[in-house]
Parts: C-alpha cells; structure tokens; sequence
C-alpha cells in the first residue's frame, strides 16, 4: 500500500504554513510572534496559513485554552485559511498511517518491560554510552499481538540529517543521536512528534516557522517525513523573547498575555508592530502599518539571538497608533474599555472627539477611558490634592462670576467658552489660572484635562452648570 497525505489542496498554492499552538494556556506574546511571522510569510508569498490545535496532551489541554488563543488571534486579526485542526480528532488518521509504516517495516512493535529498557539505560550509562533504545524488539519479533506493545520508527542507523534552517543556517545531526523514536503508545494514542508530521505532510506544510525549543524535534521529523515519501518543509526556529532583564519572559515581567494587552488598552496594531520589530528589521524603520510588514517580511532577517521585551517602546507605538489610525476604528477599540470599566458612554460625546481631545495625553486606551469618565458620567468627590490647592475661598468668587458668564452664553462652543473664562479673569484681575484651575477641578474632579475650552465643550452646558455650583457648595462646606 503506498502511502499518501489526505488533504485535497491546491497544488498551485506555492507557500503554506501553519500555526500550531498546544492549548495549554493562553496565547503569550512569543507564540503569537511566531503565529505573526508564520503568517506574514504566507501573506508575502501570496501563500495560506494553517491553524492547527495540538491538543494530544489530553491532561494539559483545555477547552478554556483552545479558546482563549482563538480570541487571541481574532483580536490580533491573523486570519487563516485553513483550519482550525484539532490534532485529537484526526487520531484514526495517525494510526493508519502507522499501522501502513508496520506493514512497509518503517516501524517495529516493541514489547520491552519498563524494567528491560531501565535496565538497558542503566548499563549503557554505566558503560559511558549515550542511553538509546538496542532495537531487541526490531530483531525479535516473536511476540504475540496481543501483549503491551508501543510502535516505534525505524530511525536511519547511517549518516546524519541535514537541514538549512531559514533563520538559523545550516544544521546537521548525526543519526546515532537519534532514538527510535516511539510513535504510539501502549494505550494506542499516537505521539506528539509523530502527529506533527503527519499534519505537516497532509495539510501541505511548505515551511515550518515556531520557536527555537522545537529544534531538537526537527531532525526526528524529518526522518519520518523521509520514510514516509513526504517532502521536507523549510525550517525556521525563531528565538526565544525575553524581559528587559535578560531574562526568560514571565508573569514577573508583567503583561504576557496577548489579551491582557487588550486589557491594558493596547491596540493591535501596536502589539504586531511591536512583535515583528521584537527580532526582525528593516533598516532603522520602526513603525510598520500591517500592509508594510506583510510587503517587507522575509525570514533571512529574522534574528538568530534572544530579544528583549521593551514596555516603553511598546507605549510609544501604542500612543502612536492611537493617534495615527482612523478614529472610528480606535473608537471601537476604545468603546471596548469604557464597557470594561463600566462608564456607561450613552449620554457625553462621541468616542472620536474624546480620541481628538486625550489622543495626545494617553498612551493607553484603558487610560484615556479612566481619565475620561467625567464626560459621561457624574462624580461625588473631587481628587484631594487638587482641592487642597485650587478649592480655597479665593476660588469661590472666580467659580461664581464664570457660572454667571457660562450661564449667559447664547451659544456653547470653543469660542465661547473660552471667552467666558478670560472676561471673568480681567474682570476680578486675576491670572487666568485663577479661574481655570478651580474651574477644572469642579468640571472633571481632579486637576488634569485637556484645555478647558474644549473639556468645557465635551462636558455640555447643563453638566458643566450643575458640577461648578456643587463645587461652590462643597468650597463654602469646608470653609465654614
Ligand atoms: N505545539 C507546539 C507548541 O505549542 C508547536 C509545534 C510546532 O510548531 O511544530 O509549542
């Protein structure tokens, strides 16, 4: 029987990868690079990416998980082609495929006890040899079918396996490294390496793009792919990403979660930006719209060394981005967050004129949603330090006079809000910060907002009116 790889695929389709997450837990900022460079090579090439779940670790695999790095990637929006595949549901796949190596004798029945291979380690360790299975099972096939048995690939004995890693250069390793490898267990479940094989040969995989802990697999899997008459894909391990203090990225170093990104108010503009400058360069040119990195990506640039993670660059970008993409579209993002903190954004200005208005002082959208709650909704208490210093009663009389103006106005509007607050300060002969700063801490609450004009505008008259009388009252309280 000759053996053949099962997806009907487009033949004319020259550049296909893949992302193949196992679902362990969420989606962390070094597997969604390696998910965004898989994909950016595809999109270069005019290619397909592949999603693919590898979820055979059946006691650390979850549902939650599988899900998570889901959103993950809608959020991030790397779109595929094909997929998603779940490894556990092509079980009978992988075992026809090995039940046909039997039949071909690329692989060989092993019936060793635990005690027999133990035994075998421990001598070959005592005789200074590296600790390798001896192939008794391959040269005693005596055994009867129906006794505990693992299935295991006849690994080459000769030579060595030689690949031309697209990131790395040229690698070699020599076949009395390797194992013969098990590929199915006692319990009949086929094993990790063996079902990446099997899915990279049916599923068309051109090039294999993950992190630089799966090398030591590479020379395994393509011996297998060898066996089995498939073609070689193109490898390229990409390093690992660590903190800015050298070390491996975790929890410690804050955020490593892609969602929690989301959650911090990143874009994800911001975080592919980041990610793909985070061990690839064009020249010097940091910012890459999507569009960009897609016409410039090439694996050759990918870097052979670690990278660290670098927040405040990532805010840069972010307050960039912020700025820079159509707000109607930040504004769906930023909508997001006032929903998160619970600012019902019904009744106050609209989503693009907060962007105009904070897009300069807020490197997040979680930030520009918290700083802005006083837009939409009303507050009871006024931030302390700003009361100690501008709700003094020298402030009652600049809080009145500009009431009065403000209340006077015919219309409400840049012009003549800001007007009002300068006629007020020539009238009491007062500097103009001596209307403004009591006027902004009544207004918003605390002592920062953008100009007072246009937090004035944003806010609306009926608000405005109603928060410098409370101030007053709260001014006059504490006085007496
Ligand atoms: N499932 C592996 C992981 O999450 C990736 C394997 C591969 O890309 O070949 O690390």
């Amino acid at each position: 029987m000759k053996l053949e790889a099962l997806f009907d695929l487009d033949p004319n389709v020259k550049v296909r990868t893949r992302f193949a997450p196992s679902p362990t837990g969420y989606l962390h900022v070094g597997g969604a690079r390696t998910a965004l460079y898989s994909w950016l090579f595809a999109k270069h090439h005019q290619g397909e990416f592949v999603l693919r779940i590898e979820d055979t670790d059946l006691e650390r695999s979850t549902p939650e998980a599988t899900q998570a790095i889901l959103e993950a990637m809608d959020w991030l929006n790397l779109k595929w082609e094909y997929g998603p595949y779940y490894q556990t549901k092509r079980f009978d796949r992988y075992n026809q495929v090995i039940d046909q190596m039997l039949e071909q004798g690329l692989a060989y029945r092993c019936y060793c006890t635990k005690e027999r291979l133990e035994e075998l380690r421990h001598t070959q360790e005592e005789n200074k040899e590296k600790p390798r299975y001896d192939r008794y099972c391959l040269h005693n096939q005596e055994n009867p079918l129906d006794r505990p048995h693992v299935v295991r690939f006849k690994n080459p004995q000769e030579g060595s396996v030689v690949f031309e890693d697209a990131v790395r250069g040229r690698i070699e390793i020599n076949n009395s490294e390797l194992d013969d490898l098990i590929i199915r267990r006692t319990d009949g479940s086929p094993t990790y390496n063996f079902c990446v094989v099997v899915d990279d040969w049916d599923m068309g995989i051109t090039h294999v793009v993950r992190g630089e802990d799966h090398i030591n697999n590479t020379p395994r899997q393509i011996n297998i792919l060898k066996a089995l008459g498939a073609p070689i894909p193109t490898y390229a391990h990409v390093s690992m990403i660590n903190g800015d203090d050298g070390q491996k990225l975790s929890k410690r170093h804050g955020a490593v979660s892609v969602m929690q990104y989301r959650d911090e108010g990143y874009l994800p503009e911001a975080l592919l930006n980041y990610l793909v400058r985070l061990g690839w360069g064009h020249g010097d040119q940091e910012i890459f719209s999507v569009e960009e990195m897609i016409n410039l990506f090439e694996l050759e640039h990918v870097s052979k060394s670690a990278s660290a993670f670098n927040t405040d660059k990532l805010l840069w970008l972010n307050q960039h981005y912020i700025r820079e993409l159509p707000p109607e579209y930040v504004a769906k993002h930023l909508e997001w967050h006032y929903q998160d903190q619970g600012i019902d954004i019904s009744n106050g200005p609209a989503l693009t004129e907060i962007i105009a208005m904070l897009g300069e002082r807020c490197k997040t959208l979680k930030e520009m949603a918290i700083s802005s709650r006083y837009f939409f909704e009303d507050f009871d208490s006024f931030d302390e330090n700003a009361t100690k210093k501008h709700f003094k009663a020298a402030a009652i009389a600049p809080l009145e006079k500009v009431k009065e103006k403000l209340t006077a106005l015919s219309t409400w509007d840049l012009h003549s809000t800001h007007q009002a607050i300068e006629d007020t300060a020539s009238e009491l002969e007062v500097g103009m910060g001596k209307v403004g700063m009591p006027l902004r801490v009544a207004v918003t609450g605390s002592g920062q907002s953008p100009s007072m004009d246009v937090t004035l505008v944003g806010i609306g008259r009926e608000r405005t009116l109603v928060r410098i009388q409370k101030a007053i009252d709260f001014i006059k309280n504490k006085i007496a």
